[in-house]
């Protein structure tokens, strides 16, 4: 299976991939997560994404899909996965359709996780992630045991660039702009399934399991 999490930045769409992922034994692709990588290995890509990265600004289509489409071919997606963060455009959308069709698959489901706006700053302000193994915490909902460190290997905990507030504020005009219209993409073609993400985590994961397993 497919399926699609669709929602603004900070409405925990990472979060919650991860305990899809967990409970369906689907691959959990995410381009952020991959852009995140490619950056820190300072390979040609990395150093092409994070002039836009740092912005808060999507990366150009043509990278992205690319990359995308390249890590899909990978074993682990050969009968599904969660996809997290992509698509993020119209032409992204279409790009993975195509590359879908050309092998006989299809998107089954998209879940659109949706938050108040004001929810969605206070989420991405007060995010920490770990340098070495980009594992998320939250100072409000999901403080690490000991401040600064990494529950998972120890690693420093730092703010990313792009959820210092400013920056945070871009990313939601980004989704609004270039994003948002992907909603009507999906629903049209009867593929959108909508969930209320202004609950807890816990909450939101059962919904998110009930949307997916559900015919
Ligand atoms: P995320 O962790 O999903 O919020 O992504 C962090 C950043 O990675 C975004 O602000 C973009 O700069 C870049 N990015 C991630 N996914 C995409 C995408 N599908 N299209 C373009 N840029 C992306």
């Amino acid at each position: 299976m497919y399926v699609i999490l669709f929602g603004a930045p900070g409405v925990g769409k990472g979060t919650q991939a991860v305990l899809l992922a967990e409970k369906t034994g689907l691959s959990h692709i995410t381009t952020g997560e991959l852009f995140r990588e490619a950056i820190r290995q300072e390979t040609e890509l990395g150093k092409q994404a994070k002039v836009y990265y740092d912005r808060g600004q999507l990366v150009p289509d043509h990278f992205t899909i690319a990359m995308l489409l390249e890590r899909l071919s990978k074993g682990d997606c050969a009968d599904g996965c969660i996809l997290d963060g992509f698509p993020r455009t119209l032409e992204q959308a279409a790009a993975l359709d195509e590359a879908l069709v050309r092998e006989g698959r299809v998107i089954d489901k998209v879940v659109y996780i949706q938050a108040p706006e004001g929810e969605l700053l206070s989420r991405l302000s007060g995010r920490w992630s770990c340098r070495q193994c980009g594992s998320v915490y939250h100072e409000r909902f999901q403080p690490p045991r000991e401040a600064g460190r990494c529950d998972q290997c120890g690693g420093e905990l730092y703010q990313r660039e792009d959820d210092k507030p400013e920056t945070a504020r871009r990313r939601l005009e980004v989704y609004a702009q270039q994003t948002a219209p992907l909603i009507d993409y999906y629903r049209e073609r009867g593929k959108l399934l909508e969930i209320d993400g202004d609950k807890s985590v816990e909450e939101v994961a059962e919904n998110l399991l009930a949307a997916v397993e559900g015919s």
